[in-house]
């Protein structure tokens, strides 16, 4: 089956799923998303794209960001941030902050949102910007200068970062955040509120389906951190839901609320999934059936 092929016939099988799910309405920027969009897109390891539905439609990447700060955060230095992040999943909603004083304000892993703050403390003082550094690397890669932040969905978000200021505040009070909380909390926001379609997201994360190679094959991250990181995405990118989504889809992943997955196939290509209603976990419902679909259609999982 040729990849155009793959794509239409995962699209045709999830039809009926597109707008299952609820959509994110806990940042009011996001609530008024139509849970009807559906884009998938496949990117081969050497950059060739293929996409189904409203693959070239951007949309909030929110958490699947958290993939690109860390991937730069060790192309940095691959020790230093394991020293105050754990790699165990949660098991635990990604904003939890019983879990988060129970581990003594060293976050479970990077992808829940408390770990993701100190990955975004570690890098503004690597670069300075964080939110600026991972857009250099999404464009780059990507080839699309254009991609940036959604203003309104950032203003919306950091307008109702309660929540997140609560974590930053706690894991601060642990002495695990360098920076002022709320600069980092500014940067996160902005990151998070990065909005690009589902064929420049798949374009961007081709690195780590070519073992840590850039797209113009200069090395940005060791193959080992390749791996790692490949692997803190199978066992923690989507959150609590990381054991059922690894029993039905066997790739490693990265999801947002704002509806997006992005999967890895190493050696192979990379997926971005986008349809905006999630289940119970923050993940994109039609998302994670697609790539289920994808999956046992081609047999190309890690296991
Ligand atoms: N910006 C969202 C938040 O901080 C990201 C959460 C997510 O995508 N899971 O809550």
């Amino acid at each position: 089956m040729q990849s155009q092929q793959i794509v239409d016939a995962v699209h045709a099988k999830v039809a009926p799923l597109i707008g299952c799910g609820r959509v994110a309405d806990y940042i009011p920027g996001l609530a008024g998303v139509d849970p009807r969009h559906f884009g998938l897109a496949l990117a081969t390891k050497d950059g060739a794209v293929y996409g189904a539905g409203d693959w070239q439609t951007p949309f909030s990447i929110q958490s699947v960001s958290k993939v690109f700060a860390l991937a730069l955060v060790l192309s940095h230095d691959s020790d230093a941030i394991w020293r105050r992040v754990g790699r165990e999943p949660s098991g635990s909603p990604f904003n939890s902050l019983h879990q988060l004083e129970h581990d003594l304000g060293i976050p479970r892993n990077p992808f829940v949102n408390a770990g993701a703050l100190v990955v975004v403390d570690q890098l503004l003082t690597l670069t300075g910007d964080p939110c600026l550094a991972v857009l250099d690397l999404l464009r780059a890669e990507a080839g699309n200068p254009a991609i940036g932040v959604d203003e309104q969905v950032a203003k919306s978000e950091a307008e109702h970062r309660h929540r997140n200021a609560a974590l930053a505040h706690l894991v601060a009070s642990y002495s695990n955040l360098t920076n002022p909380v709320d600069a980092v909390l500014d940067q996160y926001t902005a990151q998070c509120a990065i909005a690009m379609s589902c064929g420049d997201l798949a374009r961007a994360a081709g690195l780590l389906a070519r073992h840590g190679l850039r797209s113009n094959g200069s090395r940005f991250l060791s193959r080992s951190d390749a791996k790692r990181l490949n692997a803190t995405m199978l066992t923690c990118g989507t959150y609590d839901g990381s054991g059922e989504f690894a029993y039905r889809v066997g790739l490693p992943a990265k999801s947002g609320v704002g509806g997006g997955i992005l999967a890895v196939v190493p050696n192979r290509c990379t997926l971005a999934v986008w349809s905006p209603g999630l289940d119970e976990c923050g993940n994109s419902y039609a998302g994670q059936a697609a790539l289920d679909t994808f999956t046992t259609l081609t047999g190309w999982s890690v296991f």
